[in-house]
């Protein structure tokens, strides 16, 4: 039979707690978040006329972002590229938040299973 597992204890538990409170009280998911990454590239349009034709190119915002495994390269208006320069940023920082909520929960839980073990231990060694 299963004992209930105990909750880790102790300042190393409560301080791994406080953290995903935290993080859970300042993490929001943004519902117009943006997978992948902005980057800006140049590139020439083929008119012999055009000034681009001696310089570096004309600037092209591209958001790059995975789909069904597949990597994705999609232009983006330059008058967009503020917007969703955010949009990725908030979606990045909100994964990084969410993972470390994750990492978090892991410590505690090898504290957990660590803690368990040292009780049982305890308990054999009474009888
Ligand atoms: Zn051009």
């Amino acid at each position: 039979m299963n004992e209930p597992p105990i909750p880790p204890k102790g300042p190393l538990a409560a301080r791994l707690r406080r953290r995903i409170q935290h993080l859970l009280d300042r993490v929001e998911l943004p519902p117009t978040g943006l997978p992948g990454s902005l980057a800006l590239s140049h590139s020439r349009c083929g008119k012999p006329s055009c000034h681009c034709a001696d310089g570096q190119g004309h600037p092209v915002w591209s958001l790059t972002f995975m789909l069904d495994g597949q990597k994705h390269v999609e232009r983006i208006p330059p008058d967009w590229v503020d917007s969703v320069r955010l949009q990725v940023e908030k979606a990045r920082q909100f994964k990084e938040a969410v993972a470390e909520i994750f990492t978090t929960n892991a410590q505690l839980l090898v504290l957990q299973r660590d803690q368990s073990r040292a009780a049982a231990k305890r308990w054999k060694a009474r009888k």
